[in-house]
């Protein structure tokens, strides 16, 4: 091929490259604008602030490759080690009742596919995310790494114990089911804090919202929900 054929030939192929490459950006982003007002508006959420970490936060990239074309559906997906990604809407559920602040410090159980993380990420000063599965952190914390949200940190052991070295925690949101709200998770959360956790021991949990104000704990059951059980290191539930 002459020189010049070459050098248009190339051309031809880059400009072919990025138009695929941006046409499936486009339509994960419009996958995205949908899931956020079909899904999350029409259910209630109208914070802007958590609508707009959910236009940041790209799902796709946190759901296993087999599962890509579902990763904006109303669904939780499998993840490695038989664990999952949640539902989007119950992940801004969740992120919604919190009600960050710019300062706060969040300890996330269960890092899984680091979404929700990612998602809190954009709300908060920093967040503390704790996984018993190492193959699961290591995932994540590659994920949080390219796409920059060096707000996130993370660490493989049992999050029933918390993080006492980093406590106390503004809010603590708890994405596996216990039988019962860890004392620990109790103790580490700050005063003033909120704390949402599913509790139960069956099939489906009650999502609990606990506020501690003036060193004195409230609760109330906000929203049935199916979780993932909490496990100790022998992969016992809690
Ligand atoms: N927040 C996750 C949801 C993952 S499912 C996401 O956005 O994808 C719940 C996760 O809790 C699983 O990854 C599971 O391995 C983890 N888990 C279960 N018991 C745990 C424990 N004691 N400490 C920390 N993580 C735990």
């Amino acid at each position: 091929m002459k020189r010049k054929n070459f050098v248009i030939y190339i051309h031809c192929v880059t400009i072919f490259l990025t138009m695929s490459v941006s046409g499936q950006d486009n339509s994960y982003n419009r996958e995205r604008y949908k899931m956020i007002k079909t899904q999350l508006q029409s259910r209630g959420i109208t914070d802007n602030k958590v609508l707009n970490a959910f236009r940041i936060v790209p799902r796709h990239e946190f759901v296993l490759p087999e599962y890509l074309r579902y990763a904006y559906t109303d669904q939780p997906l499998p993840i490695d080690e038989g664990q999952t990604i949640s539902q989007p809407f119950i992940v801004a559920y969740m992120t919604d009742a919190l009600q960050l602040k710019k300062s706060d410090r969040v300890l996330e159980v269960g890092t899984g596919s680091g979404y929700q993380a990612a998602i809190l990420a954009q709300l908060c000063d920093s967040v503390f995310t704790v996984e018993i599965f190492e193959s699961l952190e290591t995932k994540a914390s590659k994920i949080f790494k390219e796409l920059k949200y060096h707000n996130i940190v993370c660490k493989v052991g049992d999050g029933y114990l918390g993080w006492k070295e980093k406590a106390p925690f503004d809010a603590i949101i708890v994405t596996c089911a216990p039988s019962h709200i860890p004392k620990p998770l109790q103790d580490q959360l700050a005063d003033g804090g909120r704390m949402i956790i599913p509790v139960g021991e069956g099939q489906v949990q009650h999502l609990i919202l606990m506020q501690k104000q003036n060193g004195k704990k409230g609760q109330k059951s906000v929203l049935p929900v199916r979780f993932v059980p909490m496990l100790d290191d022998e992969g016992l539930k809690y």
